[in-house]
């Protein structure tokens, strides 16, 4: 079994419902379960701002999938979902990225893993954090609290809605 974080973000129609649409989906794919996920958080746009703000989490996965598979199968999910992408950074109804797949440094055209520019997005590391402060990164010895507080921006992320331990995967109650 692998263990891979997957961060899912949404900022069209009932955010939420798309998140957890998504995290069902993931569940239910081919030897794969979702163990954990963390708070909803909601964050400002970056990049592209004119637009509708995200709703953002990250998911802590057993799969016995490999990295690509799991890529190509979380690309399905997103097109189910009717992801709209014509603004590069622009509106999605979901967007599912790969963080980290255990420990591997994974270099491909289609597939970089750890997530080339998680560090550097308070809206992914955020929630991760608050999911796993004990990760270790597999590029860095930093530890994650020392990457929080000295690379992390946490202006523009805030807790939506707090993941209390209840309900299906302890958000799922709305
Ligand atoms: P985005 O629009 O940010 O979701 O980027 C999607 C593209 O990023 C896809 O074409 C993927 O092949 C590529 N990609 C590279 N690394 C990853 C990753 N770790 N997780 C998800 N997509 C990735």
């Amino acid at each position: 079994m692998n263990d891979v974080f997957i961060a899912l973000g949404s900022n069209i129609g009932n955010r939420s419902v798309f998140l957890r649409r998504a995290l069902k989906e993931i569940d239910s794919l081919h030897g794969t379960q979702i163990e954990r996920a963390s708070s909803i958080y909601e964050t400002e746009p970056i990049g592209y701002t004119d637009q509708e703000a995200f709703l953002n989490m990250v998911a802590l996965v057993r799969t016995e999938l490999g990295a690509l598979e799991l890529l190509g199968k979380l690309q399905t999910i997103e097109n189910k979902l009717k992801r709209t992408r014509e603004i590069h950074w622009g509106p999605r109804t979901i967007d599912l990225d790969i963080l980290l797949y255990n420990q591997e440094n994974i270099q491909t055209e289609v597939l970089k893993i750890p997530h080339p520019r998680m560090l550097e997005r308070g809206f992914v590391m955020i929630p991760l954090y608050e999911l796993q402060p004990d990760l270790h990164f597999p590029h860095t010895d930093e530890n994650f609290s020392e990457i929080i507080e000295e690379r992390i921006d946490n202006k523009g992320v805030y807790v939506w809605k707090r993941n209390n331990g209840e309900g299906e995967f302890g958000l799922f109650e709305n």
